[in-house]
């Protein structure tokens, strides 16, 4: 066997959340690109672009709409989904970001951030693990933040639910690495999306931002690809609870 062999995600189907824009669609198509049939999830049926890059690589692909921040609905939604398809990859992507100063946050944003970002990633890896476990194989991806280790400025909610999400990647980890399902996350830099677009739009955060990044570059969501692919695949079979930070290296200036 080739070690390259080892990254193969050939008779794998995944299903990425999130799967219409940015990190979600790069990924989508990298793991596409990597052999695996993928399940784009969105809440909106708005997936073209998505379905386009992985028809143009010869990749295969099925849809799944469902509303993350409805998550009453989502295990019902879920369902048909798993009567058609082990899934062995989950990649939980979709996320949001609401920006307010703490002393006037609302209420209602944070439970809309924490309800995306955490409940339903929550969800979604209860749903899909529990059949890796009964399998006795499967690959859960969540994708954290730099704010999983960082406070972040006037995102309490998403900071919060990013250090959230880190910890139940270790908390699955622990319950789930025996049972041969690895779970894992990602945790980007500061990504050109759009979720950075204000950001990226206040010229001087924008440029307070590059400066600290030791690659001198905001990264693109192709950079999240190879470590994606990675966490998918056998070659990180014995990989459990790490967060894999891909971030140009701000978090060691
Ligand atoms: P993005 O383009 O805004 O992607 C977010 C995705 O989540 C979109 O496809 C969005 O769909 C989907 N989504 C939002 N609400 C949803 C809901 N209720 N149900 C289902 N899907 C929903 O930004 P991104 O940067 O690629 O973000 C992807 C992930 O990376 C997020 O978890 C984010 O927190 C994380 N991240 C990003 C950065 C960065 O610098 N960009 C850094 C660290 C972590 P619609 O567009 O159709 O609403």
């Amino acid at each position: 066997m080739q070690v390259l062999d080892f990254f193969s995600l050939k008779d794998k189907t995944a299903l990425v959340t999130g799967a219409r824009t940015g990190i979600g669609q790069a990924i989508s198509v990298g793991l596409a690109s990597a052999g695996a049939h993928v399940i784009l999830l969105a809440h909106q049926d708005n997936l073209n672009e998505t379905k386009k890059k992985i028809e143009q690589i010869g990749g295969t692909y099925d849809t799944v709409l469902i509303d993350l921040s409805d998550l009453s609905s989502v295990r019902d939604k879920l369902q048909p989904v798993l009567e058609k398809y082990d899934i062995d990859i989950l990649v939980n992507n979709a996320g949001i970001i609401y920006r307010e100063p703490a002393v006037d946050y609302s209420e209602q944003e944070w439970q809309r951030v924490m309800d995306v970002n955490i409940h339903s990633v929550f969800l979604l890896s209860q749903e899909i693990g529990k059949k890796m476990v009964e399998r006795g194989s499967g690959k859960i991806i969540n994708i954290a933040s730099l704010l999983s280790f960082q406070g972040g400025v006037f995102v309490p909610a998403y900071t919060a639910s990013k250090h959230a999400v880190a910890g139940l990647t270790k908390a699955l980890a622990n319950e789930w690495a025996g049972k041969g399902v690895q779970v894992n996350a990602i945790a980007p830099g500061y990504i050109a999306t759009n979720n950075t677009e204000a950001l990226r739009n206040d010229e001087q955060r924008s440029q307070a931002i590059l400066e600290r990044i030791p690659a001198g570059r905001w990264g693109v969501s192709d950079d999240l690809v190879g470590a994606a692919v990675f966490l998918a695949s056998r070659a990180s079979d014995y990989v459990n609870g790490h967060i894999l930070v891909v971030d140009g290296g701000w978090m060691a200036r």
